[in-house]
């Protein structure tokens, strides 16, 4: 028998997500056409399903993303099970590859690649010729993780430009990524400034906006030429940013990941009586504590403090003491009919938004999502 733990990933509030953003970037371009009256052309949509979905699973991003333009990862063994569940558009590879025996997966499956360090176009010039790979070209305009310098651009677009005329190369792009778009405003100001100076006069399609810069500046993708904007977190229903205002209810997206777990007992301590390892919670009276069938091996956050939300049976209470490996502890005192056997949602569906337990943590729904462990069974809905 299972332990009383299981996810739930739910398809239609993937998709419903993904039509959430679409929504959102027609709304503001109109608002944009309405201002400037230039025939500005509205975005692409690469769904990021790096990272298993982010946690959700390839095959469910897949599935919940059907609608989308095209898929961004990190991983070829993905981008080729991609193409095997039958996923006809384009596909990038946000990293590129990784050494030249990559190259022929990526020729055979039609992956777009991000061309981001020299020796990847060093590979390139060794790719065999016939089956030329789209490419975007990667700058780093201050993120320094990947990227080329932007005042090396032409000289590097040149360099693909050669490969494109020995049929190595197809189409070319300029990419960058934010390090701050969720940040204080103006944290884009100087990369969309770097990337316009870099590309001016050059021809293709640009991407840069992840969820935030989706989100909060959306005009970013609005332009003469293609453009294809990255969301990844809030296509699963949550927010990138840590701002009272701009919460996933706030835009409209659903939780696509919820997680839950039965109560295997109930315990009642006295005034004084302590919980859990540490004993870092002491009942300043009476207390009915929870033991929830879910800890840190499960994938919920070892740092989520006393006072972390929970729901037991639609009632919203708390965490009291500190999460062990496989189970946690909840004050039960608001909820007093619960008993063991009783579901408690602990984000997601009926229970807190998982931005929420991420920040009680001190960290951020992306970790959590990722976090969630293989041995917890998966509802698909
Ligand atoms: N683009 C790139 C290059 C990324 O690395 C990521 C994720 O970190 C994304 C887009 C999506 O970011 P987010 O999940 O914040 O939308």
């Amino acid at each position: 028998m299972p332990r009383p733990i299981r996810a739930t990933i739910s398809l239609p509030a993937l998709s419903y997500n993904l039509q959430v953003v679409r929504n959102h970037l027609e709304l503001a371009h109109q608002r944009c056409q309405d201002k400037t009256g230039n025939p500005l052309r509205l975005p692409f949509i690469w769904a990021v399903i790096k990272a298993n979905a982010y946690g959700h699973g390839l095959e469910n991003g897949i599935r919940g993303f059907a609608q989308a333009d095209g898929l961004a990862l990190i991983d070829l063994n993905d981008a080729i099970r991609c193409r095997e569940q039958g996923w006809d558009k384009k596909i990038l590879m946000l990293e590129g590859f990784f050494e030249q025996a990559d190259l022929p997966y990526l020729q055979e499956n039609n992956i777009t690649t991000s061309v981001h360090h020299i020796e990847q176009i060093k590979m390139l010039e060794k790719m065999p010729a016939g089956k030329p790979l789209d490419v975007f070209l990667k700058l780093n305009t201050g993120m320094n993780r990947l990227g080329f310098r932007p005042a090396d651009c032409a000289a590097r677009f040149q360099d693909l430009r050669a490969l494109q005329k020995q049929g190595r190369v197809g189409n070319i792009g300029f990419m960058s990524h934010f390090s701050s778009a969720d940040g204080q405003p103006g944290g884009v100001d100087e990369p969309v400034r770097l990337m316009n100076q870099a590309t001016h006069g050059l021809p293709g399609a640009l991407s840069l906006c992840n969820s935030a810069a989706t989100l909060r500046y959306p005009s970013l993708a609005f332009n003469e030429r293609d453009n294809w904007v990255r969301p990844g977190v809030c296509l699963y229903g949550a927010s990138p940013f840590d701002t009272a205002t701009e919460t996933a209810a706030a835009f409209g997206l659903q939780s696509a990941m919820s997680l839950r777990a039965k109560l295997l007992s109930v315990q009642h301590i006295e005034k004084g009586e302590s919980v859990g390892y540490g004993a870092t919670f002491t009942a300043a009276h009476h207390t009915r504590v929870g033991v929830v069938a879910c800890g840190y091996a499960d994938g919920y956050p070892r740092h989520a403090p006393t006072g972390t939300p929970v729901m037991v049976n639609g009632v919203r209470t708390k965490i009291i003491g500190r999460v062990s490996m496989d189970m946690l502890t909840v004050d039960l005192d608001p909820v007093p009919r619960a008993q063991e056997g009783d579901w408690v949602n602990l984000w997601g569906q009926n229970g807190p938004h998982i931005d929420e337990v991420a920040s009680h943590a001190g960290t951020i729904s992306y970790e959590l999502m990722c976090a969630l462990a293989k041995r917890v069974p998966v509802d698909i809905e």
